[in-house]
């Protein structure tokens, strides 16, 4: 039989993410959505708590920073099921995507990259890159879902990698202290030449260009960056710096089977969100919301919110199916790409319609349903896009290769 009940440990984990974010976060989501490219100092507060919690060897609170497949896995008594980083951290970015999305991502210690290091690095590398706050720059000005088609080049010399490129869009691309860079390491061996680098901030080379300016997110910086003769370590490469042709660049690409069930309950914490901001709204207009009573009998909105909320359901349990394979060691791309196509179209269905069914007061900024409507938008695209998503399960589901179905 299915168990959908979380375990007690992760509950917990949860419930502290929660509070972090009712406490913490909410009550400075307006502030940051105003005052774009401002530094949450308030993180940092949070950022010596995460510290202090790992050090403890408690709980972490929060993030994308779990996903190694062979974190130690506590198991639950009744299957022996594993549930590890992936889990932990899944739910832990749900919890804090609730309070702010934007904030989430610049939670100190906690980027893309940092999931990204703990799906590739050797254990060595582990260990030296396990406090580090890590930014994951993929795209450049030349593509974005493509992701085989890098221009960065990384070419050896001597004990260090050189590293020439431009990378746009980085999610917390200023404020982290490293940056993981996929790069090719020879242009003319294609795709299987794509490697991921880890980038210390202060590397020769590296600078900022400069800040987006967006429609969301606003509290998270997002920055382009140049690698201009940019040296690292030569043992700062991810993985091995082998290219095998036959294996193609699923190395890198294995980042996405962690990072893309994180983004899907970053939307799912954004939908919670505006379910409950909905729900109080339309309690508060008299519309009462039934679970006995078919669709069909109810007030239109209500038939809408319960709709809706099937959706997040079926979400929830997408992703946390995706994140259950990964911590147990069971190859997740497809469900990855799944959760990550529902999540993030019901993230967007769902505050848009929330702000809709709220009428005027909805799209006012006395409550934060439009910003969720902002925010939420950027989770269906980033890490792969919606379309992007769809596309992979359909190479799977039907068995085709990237060749066969573009
Ligand atoms: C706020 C923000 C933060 C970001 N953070 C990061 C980050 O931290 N690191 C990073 O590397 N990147 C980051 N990105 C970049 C993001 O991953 C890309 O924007 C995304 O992959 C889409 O690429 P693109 O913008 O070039 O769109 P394109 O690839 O040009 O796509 C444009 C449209 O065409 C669709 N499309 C493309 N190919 C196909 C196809 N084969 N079939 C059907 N439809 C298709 C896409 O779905 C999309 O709707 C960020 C972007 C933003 C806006």
């Amino acid at each position: 039989m299915i168990n959908l009940e979380l375990p007690k440990k992760l509950r917990a984990s949860a419930n502290q993410a929660h509070q972090v974010a009712s406490q913490i976060f909410r009550p400075i989501s307006r502030k940051y959505d105003l005052g774009e490219h401002e530094y949450p100092v308030e993180l940092d507060t949070m950022a010596a708590m995460v510290d202090g919690l790992s050090d403890s060897g408690t709980q972490k609170i929060s993030g994308a920073s779990g996903g190694r497949s062979d974190d130690e896995a506590p198991t639950t008594d009744v299957l022996l099921n594993a549930n590890g980083g992936n889990m932990s951290a899944l739910l832990n970015a749900l919890e804090t995507s609730w309070g702010d999305v934007g904030l989430m991502l610049s939670i100190p210690y906690q980027g893309l990259g940092n999931a990204a290091i703990a799906a590739v690095a050797t254990d060595e590398q582990l260990e030296r890159f396990g406090k580090v706050w890590a930014s994951m720059a993929i795209t450049e000005p030349s593509f974005g879902s493509d992701s085989a088609a890098v221009t960065t080049t990384a070419v050896l010399d001597g004990d260090e990698w050189v590293l020439n490129g431009e990378k746009i869009f980085v999610t917390a691309g200023q404020r982290s202290t490293h940056i993981v860079v996929w790069a090719s390491v020879d242009r003319k061996l294609g795709r299987a030449a794509i490697k991921s680098f880890v980038v210390p901030r202060d590397a020769p080379g590296l600078s900022v260009a400069r800040l987006e300016h967006k429609l969301g997110i606003k509290a998270s910086d997002t920055a382009v960056l140049l690698l201009q003769d940019c040296r690292i370590p030569k043992d700062n490469i991810l993985g091995s710096p082998e290219v095998n042709v036959e294996k193609g660049f699923a190395g890198v690409m294995q980042t996405f089977d962690n990072t893309r069930p994180m983004v899907a309950a970053m939307a799912i914490g954004v939908t919670r969100a505006a379910l409950e901001e909905l729900r109080a709204i339309l309690t508060d207009a008299g519309i009462e919301i039934s679970y006995d009573t078919p669709v069909n009998n109810q007030h239109a909105a209500a038939a809408e919110f319960l709709r809706m909320e099937a959706d997040y359901e079926s979400a929830y349990l997408l992703a946390l199916r995706a994140a259950w394979m990964a911590d147990n060691k069971k190859p997740n791309s497809l469900e990855a790409s799944m959760s990550k196509a529902k999540a993030g179209r019901t993230g967007t269905d769902v505050t848009l319609k929330s702000v809709e069914l709220a009428g005027a007061v909805g799209y006012s900024q006395r409550l934060l349903l439009e910003k969720w409507g902002r925010d939420s938008k950027i989770l269906d695209i980033f890490e792969g896009t919606q379309q992007i998503q769809q596309l992979i399960v359909a190479r799977r589901v039907l068995g085709k290769t990237s060749a066969e179905l573009k």
